[in-house]
């Protein structure tokens, strides 16, 4: 498929969370329709999709039937397996394609790659056993973090190294997992630029936003970030980077350090993401409905804010300030529709317009 999808063809979804959600509403704007596949039942984007299939990951007959329903395939989270994307890949176009998947499903692969464009990374190694981590600690030196190097998320599968002794407690808090010991990066700040790429190879990015996490939970972003002179084109260069050497079509989030020496790439996600949210009140077209642009092969918005905006996210019992909330009239109320208000769980998120 190279012509730009017509309204009324039908997107498929993998991943029915609220970036699914947000992704379905922005594609009916356009008059698309949404299916949503997702082993979950209930997925909180199939309230808003025009179906959905509940279904595991390796569920073939389901994989087949949904891909038979759809025009193009997209995702809203990275850990899809490869035989589901086997199946589908060879169906249909899968926006963004297998490269992002890959490159950012493994810490290391992704380092290596970010290293090999020659972006700046925490100083990495691999780590698979106690003599690795010795090794590796040796190498970069405390502080520094293990963290899986598959399935981690929100701070999940990760752990603090302050001194060699935590060594051992680090590693078992992996669980066996294959790991990556990173150099802890004395940041000033974290941001993120959300950027997208379409199918004509143009890529457009959002400005920088500074994020701030709880308990490795993204709390709030704030747009614009505070940079140095130069440092929101390097970013918007380094995302620009990314995308093309991934001959990337989507939106995808960069996350970065601004370090002492310079801006330093955490990581990718190849979808939509938390830090993007603002878009949603900062921009005429946001990171959803620019995502559904590139991978329906339309041209892609400018991007361009028009507001500073601050995003908050709502987290666990924070769902309960709703009510009060709604008497701030200026303050724009995403709700997920998840029915459980767990703590940890991302229920909704506001973005406030900064008046000067
Ligand atoms: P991640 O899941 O890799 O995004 O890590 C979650 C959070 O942990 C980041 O947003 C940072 O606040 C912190 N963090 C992760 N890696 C590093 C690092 N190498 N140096 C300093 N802080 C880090």
């Amino acid at each position: 498929m190279s012509e730009p999808l017509a309204p009324g063809a039908v997107i498929g979804i993998l991943g029915g969370g609220q970036l699914g959600r947000m992704l379905s509403v922005a594609a009916s704007r356009l008059g698309f329709r949404c299916h949503i596949y997702d082993p979950a039942p209930e997925p909180p984007a199939g309230h808003v999709a025009w179906a959905v299939t509940t279904a595991a990951w390796e569920d073939a007959a389901a994989l087949e039937r949904f891909a038979a329903s759809v025009d193009v395939v997209t995702y809203e989270f990275e850990n899809i397996p490869a035989a589901s994307l086997d199946l589908l890949e060879a169906r249909l176009p899968v926006r963004p394609g297998r490269r992002a998947l890959t490159v950012s499903q493994d810490r290391v692969t992704e380092k290596d790659f970010l290293s090999g464009l020659g972006l700046t990374v925490a100083p990495y190694r691999a780590v698979d056993d106690a003599v690795d981590l010795e090794t590796a600690l040796a190498e970069i030196g405390a502080p520094a973090i293990l963290k899986t190097r598959r399935l981690g998320y929100d701070g999940k599968g990760q752990a603090r190294i302050m001194a060699a002794d935590q060594a051992g407690a680090a590693l078992a808090a992996m669980g066996g997992a294959p790991s990556v010991l990173e150099g802890f990066v004395p940041f000033e700040r974290e941001v993120s630029v959300i950027a997208a790429r379409g199918l004509s190879g143009a890529v457009v990015c959002y400005d920088p936003g500074e994020n701030v996490h709880e308990a490795g939970i993204l709390r709030r972003t704030t747009v614009p970030a505070v940079l140095g002179p130069g440092q929101q084109a390097e970013a918007a260069l380094i995302a620009g980077r990314i995308l093309n050497a991934l001959d990337y079509v989507g939106v995808m989030g960069v996350e970065l350090f601004v370090a002492p020496q310079g801006l330093v790439v955490n990581e990718i996600a190849p979808r939509v993401h938390n830090s993007g949210h603002w878009t949603q009140a900062g921009c005429a077209v946001d990171q959803f409905e620019q995502h559904v642009r590139a991978v329906a092969g339309w041209p892609l918005g400018d991007g361009q804010r028009h507001a500073d905006v601050v995003m908050e996210n709502l987290i666990g019992d924070d769902v309960a300030r709703v009510p009060a909330l709604a008497q701030e009239g200026d303050v724009q109320i995403h709700l997920y529709g998840k029915a459980e208000a767990r703590a940890g769980r991302k229920m909704g998120h506001l973005n406030r317009i900064a008046r000067g």
